[in-house]
């Protein structure tokens, strides 16, 4: 049923457990019927060379570039984003040389909406161009300083020069949600006509809630016919759940980075969104996306802009699939459904009990005392479950202090005494 794992990994004070076959009843998550949802049939747009090189701690050589490119590549994603060839000499030459590996991605670069900028792109093998400009007052104002009249113009000769390349385009506002909505969808629907692959829709100040964001997508969905892109920045910790109700709305494209990683504190995280989508829609993510590479590449990006994964990370945080309350290690204990939605499997990782705490029950000890290879009583183990409390509400214990308590009350009874309870409450701590 349960064994000791043995990897490196593995936090010193948690068992491993074992799944058993797991039963997933009928979902109560399953995305509502709604035939302009895309939540069964998105594509993510990976941003973390372009977005996530303007996160703080972020500095990528060419080699890096090239290694996360294919990590990317190899775990499924549609797009790779990579920064402007006009940002510097050195962009320009890492853009030819990952266009020149040959992925299965398209490679993409994001570039303002300027021709020499696009005509500096379209040289380098892009497979398409992100086009962006801003719309919103505050940056027409204090950015670029032009206004709808001259971007709509630029817009139509830039989209109209990279189609002649024959390349992808799409053309995006930036700060959609702090511009003006009318601006917006003459905007939108005059490059729609023109024949983009797609329009997109940023939140590049993290301000719009997902309401907000549905009904904006919702709108744009009954004007434009070509794909909508959409790019969440998480100042306000909505990035995950804003790009969801995009694509409930029928926003086909979702912008991502790992970990988050991009301006200020970042965008919609490639592993968190992809928590999300697999509750809703499992067959598709799992059909599209090797979920079990999710913690390397992970850790390579990690270890690139040197900061650790959050501890609440969703799916590789530590403790994200640790259960700790006796209640919660009981019932996961028979049946893992109970206390998770996601299945640690999934992504080639292990479901632990934390057994060695004050909120343990003797569930999760029985569990432990048989991966300790001893017998016990159910009785027994309620005993020495008690025991185990009794510490732990001193001081803080590991699991070496725990085993100890085990095996020496095992040592007792072998020995013919009886172990003494010391009258602790027995069983389960919710
Ligand atoms: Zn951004």
């Amino acid at each position: 049923m349960c064994q000791t794992d043995n990897s490196a990994s593995a936090p010193n004070d948690l068992v491993a457990v074992d799944s058993r076959p797991v039963t997933r009843p009928s979902n109560p998550y399953q995305p509502v019927g709604d035939y302009l949802s895309n939540v069964g049939r998105f594509k993510i747009i990976e941003s973390t060379l372009r977005e996530g090189e303007q996160f703080a701690n972020a500095y990528f050589d060419t080699e890096t570039k090239i290694k996360i490119a294919k990590a990317l590549d190899d775990f499924g994603v549609d797009y790779i984003e990579l920064t402007s060839p006009a940002a510097s000499e050195q962009s320009r030459l890492d853009c030819e040389a990952i266009c020149k590996l040959g992925l299965k991605a398209k490679i993409l670069t994001h570039v303002r909406c300027d021709m020499r900028d696009a005509k500096l792109a379209v040289e380098t093998g892009v497979d398409g161009l992100d086009i962006v400009i801003g719309t919103s007052s505050f940056l027409r104002e204090h950015s670029h300083g032009k206004d709808m009249a001259y971007i709509t113009k630029t817009a139509l000769e830039v989209i109209e020069f990279v189609k002649s390349k024959g390349l992808e385009v799409r053309f995006s506002s930036e700060d959609s949600f702090r511009s003006d909505l009318v601006d917006l969808l003459s905007l939108y629907s005059a490059v729609d006509k023109a024949g983009v692959n797609r329009v997109g829709i940023a939140d590049t100040v993290g301000c719009a809630s997902p309401r907000q964001v549905y009904d904006l997508v919702r709108t744009l969905r009954g004007v434009v016919s070509c794909d909508i892109e959409t790019h969440f920045h998480n100042d306000t910790g909505c990035a995950i759940a804003n790009a969801f109700c995009a694509l409930e709305a029928g926003a086909t494209h979702v912008d991502t980075s790992v970990l988050g990683i991009g301006e200020r504190n970042g965008i919609t995280p490639l592993g968190g969104l992809l928590a999300r989508m697999l509750v809703t829609s499992p067959d598709y993510v799992k059909s599209k996306y090797k979920l079990h590479l999710i913690k390397e590449i992970e850790d390579l990006v990690a270890e690139a802009v040197e900061v650790n994964t959050p501890f609440n990370n969703p799916i590789t945080g530590f403790c994200a699939f640790t259960h700790k309350a006796g209640i919660h290690a009981k019932a996961i204990l028979n049946n893992p459904s109970t206390y998770e939605i996601l299945n640690p499997e999934d992504f080639g990782l292990t479901r632990y009990v934390h057994f060695a705490s004050r909120l343990t029950g003797w569930n999760a000890v029985k569990t432990r005392v048989g991966q300790l290879g001893l017998v016990m009583t159910d009785d027994q183990v309620k005993e020495v479950t008690a025991k185990i409390k009794a510490l732990a509400d001193v001081r803080p214990i590991a699991i070496d202090d725990a085993d100890s308590i085990i095996r020496s009350f095992h040592l007792t009874l072998q020995n013919g005494h009886d172990g003494q309870t010391n009258g602790a409450a027995p069983a389960v701590a919710a």
